[in-house]
């Protein structure tokens, strides 16, 4: 919280407001020899020294009017104010003339009123402490260049903005708070009309970057008209050109290097105008009403190009399907669906058997504590210990297997699920796996490239179930033909890569649809891609994404929109990692001996 302002307990403001000279009114008529006089006099010095005086509640100019209507003939837009409270009885009005009684009244009414008073009628004076002064006594030094006050207070793009110093954040957020409890932007920020170079107002600037602002409200000024001195030496004149490049080209400079030498002004522009509008639906700002909400309106998942893999002629793409919500896989979609599908039917029991390699039993177990019911799960032996854990963690009981393949495991467990009254989901024959796929995983991909103008050219995908490739073939080889290549990833003859399995163990989709190619990948080629992807790309792949990027590396062309399609992250297999790692060092060692 911001401590609140209490000036206005004064009769008077101390900060200064840069105020439109339309919204300002005389209640004098002006000499106009002594107006010739001042103006000259400002023209040649090209700024405006004192800030004038006028009551907050009515706008009417107390004192200034010449000042006033220099600034104007000199083709200026606005002026520096102090608002005083008229109403208070510290201030009082008396007039030039003796024998002339004046009151506020009469002042109000010919400010408010077109019959203004003749020139030097009346003067203010103000109680301070205990002394009685000119009210002129409260008006600010400003020194305000007249190229500030001729132009208007735009609000630009902040991106065209650039900034010429580091800020130190102790002294943006005072700023951040007041804008954000005041719901005002009063600071505006000086620029360079040429260069658009922030030439005061940094802290502003940063706290309204901050704030998310798509505007700043800014004054175009030439840099040449303004004098900026130096803080870091004495005030000595900072060199224009320095500046220019430290915005333009870099490295800014330090906090506090210079500074505008006129008082600071103040304006109002309401916060609102410079956000971008605000969107009330929370599906866009990922408000759900439940976690498994959090699946299904999360998608889509993302597509994330692979600049390291990329080229003019060349854009290759990632669907990043760890970025589900339970087991943060693919298998969420089926988890999902087959849930669904047989609590529709009537058929989801109180326990749901499974055979899975990790990541069909997680989102399963997770989607079925949702609903209140449990998981029992068979798992082969080859499978990495942690997924126990995980499995642990969520509730499901596992039963490890002496199978090298999950799918050896179905008979077993779909007589165990029928001798307990159990379902049995199975995701190797349940249509509700390739269903979903076709109905949101396929779509939802197609949407994504067509959003930045494509149309694939290559699908690389790995086979499992064969649910998503499937069900991805069938979709894309329908829309677009042929135009559109897919590829399948299957681990090589006795490799072991969770998740993947080889097209003849058996798979149901796989053959009602095209494939234009299946890649065999060893372990060690997926682990060494999924490596070379987190250090390219920083991103953490898992093993079968590693086999997907592989199978990428090797039958791919120069040209074309290639979609690779990322199952699950490296989080799971830090096993396999540390192992790969362990072999490696025993390699190096024996090749030095
Ligand atoms: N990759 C991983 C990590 C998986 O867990 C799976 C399926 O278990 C797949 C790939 C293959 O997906 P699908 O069963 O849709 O063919």
């Amino acid at each position: 919280m911001l401590k609140k302002d209490d000036s206005m307990a004064k009769p008077y403001t101390t900060e200064v407001q840069l105020i439109e000279l339309e919204k300002l009114r005389q209640h004098e008529e002006v000499d106009p020899a002594h107006l010739k006089e001042l103006k000259e006099e400002i023209r040649s010095d090209k700024i405006l020294k004192f800030a004038i005086v006028v009551d907050k509640n009515t706008n009417v100019i107390l004192d200034g009017e010449h000042r006033f209507n220099s600034i104007k003939e000199l083709g200026c837009r606005r002026i520096p104010v102090v608002y005083a409270n008229y109403n208070s009885p510290d201030i009082q009005v008396q007039s030039w003339r003796n024998n002339l009684h004046l009151t506020k009244k009469d002042i109000i009414e010919a400010g408010l009123s077109e019959k203004k008073l003749p020139p030097k009628t009346s003067k203010h004076v103000m109680k301070i402490g205990n002394r009685v002064l000119h009210i002129s006594a409260i008006q600010k030094r400003t020194d305000v260049p007249l190229e500030v006050l001729r132009n208007e207070i735009e609000l630009i793009d902040i991106r065209n903005v650039k900034p010429t110093m580091h800020t130190e954040l102790r002294e943006v957020l005072p700023l951040y708070a007041k804008f954000l409890d005041t719901g005002i932007v009063d600071n505006p920020i000086i620029i360079d009309r040429k260069t658009s170079v922030i030439l005061e107002g940094h802290e502003a600037f940063q706290a309204l970057d901050l704030l998310s602002a798509k505007k700043v409200p800014a004054i175009k000024v030439n840099i040449l008209e303004m004098k900026m001195r130096s803080l870091q030496s004495c005030l000595k004149p900072m060199a224009t050109e320095a500046i220019i490049e430290a915005g333009l080209k870099g490295p800014r400079l330090p906090p506090k290097s210079f500074k505008v030498l006129f008082e600071p002004l103040k304006v109002s522009v309401p916060l609102g105008e410079l956000l971008a509008p605000e969107e009330k639906d929370r599906r866009i700002f990922k408000v759900y009403n439940s976690a498994l909400e959090s699946l299904y309106e999360g998608w889509p998942t993302p597509l994330v190009k692979l600049n390291s893999s990329s080229s003019d002629k060349r854009s290759v793409w990632a669907k990043l399907e760890g970025y589900n919500p339970f087991s943060n896989s693919v298998k969420d979609r089926i988890g999902w669906s087959m849930i669904m599908e047989a609590l529709e039917r009537g058929e989801l029991k109180e326990v749901i058997y499974e055979a899975t390699s990790t990541n069909t039993g997680i989102a399963l177990t997770s989607i079925a504590n949702t609903l209140g019911v449990r998981a029992k799960l068979y798992m082969p032996m080859v499978i990495q210990k942690v997924s126990d854990t995980y499995l642990r963690v969520l509730g499901a009981e596992v039963v490890r297997l002496p199978v090298s393949l999950t799918v050896e495991a179905i008979e077993q467990v779909n007589s165990e699920a029928k001798a307990n009254k159990s379902t049995h989901l199975n995701q190797f024959e349940n249509d509700a796996n390739f269903k979903v796929h076709l109905k949101y995983t396929a779509r939802e991909l197609d949407q994504q490239l067509q959003s930045v103008g494509l149309k694939p050219s290559c699908i690389i995908g790995g086979l499992g179930t064969s649910g998503h490739m499937s069900a991805i073939s069938f979709y894309f080889k329908n829309k677009y033909r042929n135009d559109v290549k897919i590829v399948g990833v299957q681990p090589a003859p006795n490799e072991v890569i969770p998740g993947i399995r080889r097209v003849e163990t058996g798979m149901k989709w796989f053959h009602w649809v095209d494939f234009d190619e299946v890649v065999d990948v060893k372990q060690v080629e997926a682990i060494e891609a999924a490596i070379s992807i987190a250090r390219k790309e920083g991103l953490l792949i898992g093993l079968s994404a590693g086999a997907v990027v592989h199978a990428f590396n090797k039958i791919s062309k120069d040209e074309g929109a290639y979609v690779l399609i990322l199952p699950d992250t490296g989080y799971k297999y830090a096993e396999q990692f540390e192992n790969y790692f362990k072999n490696l060092e025993e390699h190096r060692r024996c090749n030095a001996c």
